[in-house]
């Protein structure tokens, strides 16, 4: 059997700034840095998964689960033919993947959790705050509609937070992102460093 990804997993609701962190980890050598919604924004529409993507997305749900593994599956498998990604020597930052405990299961021969960073967030007014500032700059209109938004909130108490209890309290870390980037970064790098 192959040697599983050894993976750090970027976890949080909508806006909780799991991009922006993982952006920043995926600087550091030895680390790999794979959101799920990028992977699917860089689908173009001509492609059938593209289609489907921007079907769910503009809804606020989650792609089905096998159509999100395999694109997954593609897309690292190819980061690690390119050279991009080595799993002998880097640690995967995933961000937006596993998004339900059926995905966590569907991955759980591929990845090796070493720690899973739970961004919290509890003021809901200021979470939709920033979703609507990356709508233009980002061209996310998933983040345009306040509907929308309130379906992918609601979909991540209901379909992604049961993940948490999928991994256990152990693995689990939590940091308050409330706070300015630098420190959730600072707070962040203090559990890989021990991990
Ligand atoms: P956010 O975390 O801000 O909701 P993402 O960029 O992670 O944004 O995801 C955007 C959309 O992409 C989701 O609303 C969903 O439709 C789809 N998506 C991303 N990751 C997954 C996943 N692991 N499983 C199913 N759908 C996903």
């Amino acid at each position: 059997m192959e040697t599983r990804y050894r993976s750090v997993l970027l976890f949080g609701a909508p806006g909780s700034g799991k991009g922006t962190q993982g952006k920043i980890l995926g600087t550091i050598p030895n680390f790999y840095h794979c959101a799920c919604g990028d992977m699917f924004r860089n689908l173009t529409i001509d492609h059938d998964l593209g289609r489907i993507f921007i079907e769910y997305s503009s809804r606020g749900e989650l792609v089905p689960d096998e159509l999100t593994i395999r694109l997954w599956r593609d897309n690292i498998r190819y980061a690690e033919q390119s050279g991009r990604f080595a799993r002998e020597r880097d640690t995967l930052v995933l961000d937006g993947i596993p998004r339900n405990p059926h995905q966590a299961v569907m991955l759980a021969e591929t990845l090796d959790v070493k720690a899973l960073i739970n961004l919290t967030c509890p003021d809901l007014s200021k979470m939709i705050e920033r979703l609507q500032r990356r709508a233009l700059r980002e061209n996310r209109l998933d983040d345009a509609n306040l509907d929308v938004i309130k379906k992918r909130l609601e979909i991540y108490e209901r379909e992604t937070k049961p993940v948490l209890d999928h991994y256990g309290s152990a693995l689990v870390h939590t940091v308050d992102s409330t706070q300015s980037p630098m420190f959730v970064l600072r707070n962040i790098l203090d559990i890989l460093a021990q991990v």
